[in-house]
Order: structure tokens, then C-alpha cells, then sequence
């Protein structure tokens, strides 16, 4: 059973209804994979003991006949989520070695269905990054190529994944987390509107903002995971939508004859690299072939939504934030003078550097003073671009465009100069400003054989459209199929 590692979650799953495999083989399989590919950084906490008693447990229930539709597929999760049975760090030494006494919703949901959780993925500090290099612990690397970063916040889902070292992995998306390391990393992600997924137990970052999503090979698993994943949490999650559980597979196959997609214009304007342009070109023409209409749009504040995003998500975070003053839970400084002493040493040992940045920007642009003229007109801001979309898909059905200006960057390549991760996220945010569904899907290669991911963004609760689009595209194309070389 040496090909487990290439089979998709759809795939495997009926191999271990069938019992043609056991759940205890399959993970023992990716674990094995995970210490081999160790040098990739893709996790930060594993427990072999932990995953084989889940797998047991589902074996059980398979043998029973009582077992859930991802019953012993193995997954794992961003470290972002709290999990009971492993340590729950966020990327950051603030909460080194943390355990919580509950799983989060996202994490229970998937566990119901039979998922056996392989372990706890790395990512930037508070998924605060865009290149994963923002891990407290170690950086993540890229397996196309181990000189480059996997993208971020992300990262070490979908390195675990492009590496097959899992099948598909949980990750967040605040302003593009999941989309642009699916994209940097030659795998299949999925943003769902906001609300879908409930945000409990998910360490907050930007609380109007974050959303989970799956990441995995292909559209079909997408499908699959984030019908396990969403459904309404009212009790736990304000901000949860009260939606029924929806079957996201449930028109994968249809037809794209006379749809409508919406191509931004400021989506293929300056700053995006000629081989991605080149790519996101050659598979709106796939589309074309597949019976859809390219429409020109325009969201004519695309720029904006970078100042908008890094005004509103940093004075979210600074609130979010303020709970770790060593007093409930997590690091607390060895010596202190007094209480504000402990408060400071704390904060100033246990966060790194991006998120004291972002805490000191959030904290001034929510001043006194300084409210009006950041924080209020970002948020007004925020509603034109959400109302731009609203245009838009007056005359189109979904908007396809890049995910990010480029491909993967080495490590180190954006030097000490946080505003250039920033400007790369340009593509990504709009959407998330909105509430938007969006996903990125393998659609070519750029420089140095790097993948490129094209990126489709659907109306709100549109997310059987968007799988359905990408997965008639993956039917006619193998883009997603490729492996990096050695995985
Ligand atoms: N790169 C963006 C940021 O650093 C997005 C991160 C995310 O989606 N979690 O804020």
C-alpha cells in the first residue's frame, strides 16, 4: 500500500469503507511521511500515540458500520485551532506548550465524520504573514523548491499537503491565508463566505475577517471537507451564519456552459509578473473551451483594499490580542517588579516582532484622535469595495483572476520589509473585505517551474458554484495532479 499518499481524500475514503485498508495503515503511512519530509517544517506538533488511538477508535466504528463519510482519512490541522490531544502554540512562543481543554468547532466537526488528526501544522505567528517565515518556531519551506517559502499565513497546510504528507489540511483565511500558499504550493483551497464555518476555537486574529477552509489535491475534497466543516455554531460563534449544513459536492459536475465570468481589469493591470498573467491567461481560455463567457469587470478599489485591510486587521488584532497578558493563560515572564511590569516583560518576550507591529498600529489607528481618520474610513472604505462586488456580479456569475502577483519568493527575499508582503496580498483581500467566497486552483507553472494559482471569487454562499467551476476545470486539466519532485 505504498500509493496511499497519492490517493485523494474522495479516493481514500472508499478505500477504507471497503476495508481494503486499514485507518491504523493509513496513518501510520502519513506518519512515517511526516518524520521522512521533517526538514520541510510543515508541523509543529505531532503525537503517533494520539493519532493511532483515534485511528483505532474509527476502525472500530468502520468494523460497526456506525463509521462518518471521512471515516479514517487522516488531516491535519492549521495550528491556529485549539485541539485537546495536541498543543495549541498559534506560530507563537506566547503560547508555547498550551494545551486547551476543548477542540474547536472545525476540529470536532471533521473528528465526527471520522477525520484522525495526523497533527498541528506550522504557520506565521497569530497567521499573521504571508511566507510562513513569521513562525516563532522554524519556517516552513516550499516543496517545489526548499529555497523558497510555501506562502503564508498558511503555509504548513499546504506544504503537509503538496508534500503529501497528509491529504488535505485545515487552514484560516484572513486576507488570503488559504488561497496563496494553495497557490505558491500547487494545491486546491477554499475560502467560505464568512460565517460559514464557525470561528470557536479558532485563536482569533481579525474576528470580522477570519474563516476557515479546507486545502487538499483536488475541487472534489474541497467539496467534501467543507461540507463536514461548515454549519451554524450560534451558541458558540456570534457571527455564525444560521445556514443548514449544505452538500457542497452536489453539483460539481455541472455544466459551465454559458457562465459568466467576471475578469477584474485591475486584477491584470501593473505589478503582476508576466509568467503569472501568462498562466492565469491560458486557463481563462481553458474556461472559454468549457462553455463560459469572459466578461470585463472592473473593482475599481482594489488598491485600496491594502491600506483598508492593514488598518482594519492590525485594530482588530490589537484587541484580540490584549488577552494574552500572561495572567490566563500561556507565557508569563520569570521576573517582574509589579503587575505592569509582568503585563510588559510578558507581551515584550512571548510576541514576536510582526505582531508587535501590527498591535502598535491597531492601538493607533483605534486612538483617540486618530479613530476618524484611520479606523472609520477604512471601514467605510471596506463597505464601497463590498458594494463594488455587488456590481459586478450584476454582470457576471464568478470573478477569476490571479491569486497573487507572483510565484513563490525565496526565503529571506522580502528582506525585513513587511510593507512588500503586504503589497503582495493585493489580490486576495478584496474578497475577504467583502465576506466573499473565494478559492485559488492550480493553473500552471511561472519561474523556476513554480506553481500558479488562479483565483475564483463567487457571490456570498456561492460555494457550490465555485467548486463546481473548479472542478470541471480539473477534470481538463492536470495541474493539480503534478507532484513536486522527491513527493
Ligand atoms: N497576509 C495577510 C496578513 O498578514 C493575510 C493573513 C491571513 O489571511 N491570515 O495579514
Amino acid at each position: 500500500m505504498s500509493d496511499l499518499h497519492e490517493l485523494t481524500v474522495a479516493a481514500l475514503a472508499a478505500r477504507l469503507k471497503a476495508r481494503e485498508v486499514s485507518a491504523v495503515e493509513v496513518a501510520r503511512h502519513f506518519l512515517s511521511r511526516g518524520q521522512a519530509h521533517a526538514s520541510l517544517g510543515a508541523y509543529l506538533a505531532t503525537d503517533e500515540a494520539v493519532t493511532l488511538t483515534q485511528a483505532r477508535a474509527v476502525d472500530a466504528q468502520i468494523a460497526a458500520g456506525t463509521a462518518g463519510v471521512l471515516a479514517g482519512v487522516p488531516i491535519a490541522h492549521k495550528d491556529i485551532f485549539v485541539t485537546r490531544d495536541f498543543a495549541s502554540t498559534a506560530g507563537s512562543r506566547m503560547l508555547e506548550g498550551y494545551r486547551s481543554p476543548f477542540d474547536a468547532t472545525v476540529v470536532r466537526r471533521l473528528g465526527e465524520a471520522g477525520a484522525v488528526t495526523l497533527g498541528k501544522l506550522n504557520c506565521d505567528e497569530f497567521a499573521m504573514g504571508s511566507s510562513n517565515e513569521n513562525s516563532a518556531f522554524h519556517p516552513a519551506r516550499n516543496p517545489w523548491d526548499s529555497s523558497r517559502i510555501p506562502g503564508g499565513s498558511s503555509g504548513g497546510s499546504a506544504v503537509a499537503v503538496a508534500a503529501r504528507l497528509a491529504p488535505a489540511a485545515t487552514g484560516t483565511d484572513t486576507g488570503g491565508s488559504i488561497r496563496q500558499p494553495a497557490a505558491f504550493c500547487g494545491i486546491t483551497g477554499i475560502k467560505p463566505t464568512y460565517g460559514r464555518a464557525s470561528r470557536y476555537g479558532m485563536i482569533a486574529f481579525a474576528s470580522s475577517l477570519d474563516q476557515a477552509g479546507p486545502m487538499a489535491h483536488t475541487a472534489e475534497d474541497c467539496a467534501l471537507l467543507l461540507s463536514v466543516m461548515c454549519g451554524p455554531d450560534l451558541d458558540r460563534d456570534s457571527t455564525s451564519l444560521d445556514l443548514p449544513a449544505e452538500d457542497f459536492t452536489r453539483s460539481l459536475d455541472a455544466s459551465l456552459d454559458g457562465l459568466r465570468i467576471g475578469v477584474p481589469r485591475e486584477f491584470l493591470g501593473e505589478g503582476l509578473s508576466a509568467d503569472v498573467r501568462a498562466a492565469v491567461d491560458a486557463a481563462l481560455a481553458q474556461y472559454q473551451k468549457l462553455g463560459a463567457r469572459l466578461v470585463e469587470i472592473s473593482l475599481p478599489r482594489t488598491q485600496l483594499s491594502i491600506p483598508v485591510y492593514y488598518i482594519i486587521a492590525p485594530a482588530e488584532a490589537s484587541s484580540n490580542l490584549s488577552r494574552f497578558d500572561g495572567v490566563k493563560f500561556g507565557h508569563r515572564a520569570k521576573q517582574y517588579a509589579d503587575l505592569n511590569d509582568m503585563y510588559r516583560k510578558t507581551r515584550a518576550e512571548g510576541f514576536g516582532d510582526e505582531v508587535k507591529r501590527r498591535i502598535m498600529t491597531g492601538t493607533y489607528v483605534l486612538s483617540h484622535g486618530y479613530y476618524d481618520a484611520y479606523y472609520l474610513q477604512a471601514q467605510k472604505i471596506r463597505r464601497m469595495i463590498a458594494d463594488d462586488f455587488q456590481q459586478a456580479f450584476a454582470q457576471c456569475d464568478l470573478i477569476a483572476g490571479p491569486v497573487a502577483p507572483s510565484v513563490a519568493w525565496k526565503l529571506g527575499g522580502h528582506g525585513n520589509d513587511p510593507l512588500a508582503d503586504y503589497l503582495a496580498d493585493i489580490f486576495t483581500l478584496p474578497a475577504s473585505l467583502a465576506g466573499l467566497p473565494g478559492m485559488s486552483v492550480p493553473c500552471g507553472t511561472g519561474e523556476a517551474g513554480m506553481p500558479v494559482g488562479l483565483q475564483l471569487i463567487g457571490n456570498y454562499f456561492d460555494e457550490a458554484k465555485l467548486l463546481n467551476a473548479a472542478h470541471r476545470f480539473q477534470q481538463a486539466t492536470d495541474w493539480h495532479q503534478r507532484s513536486p519532485q522527491g513527493f
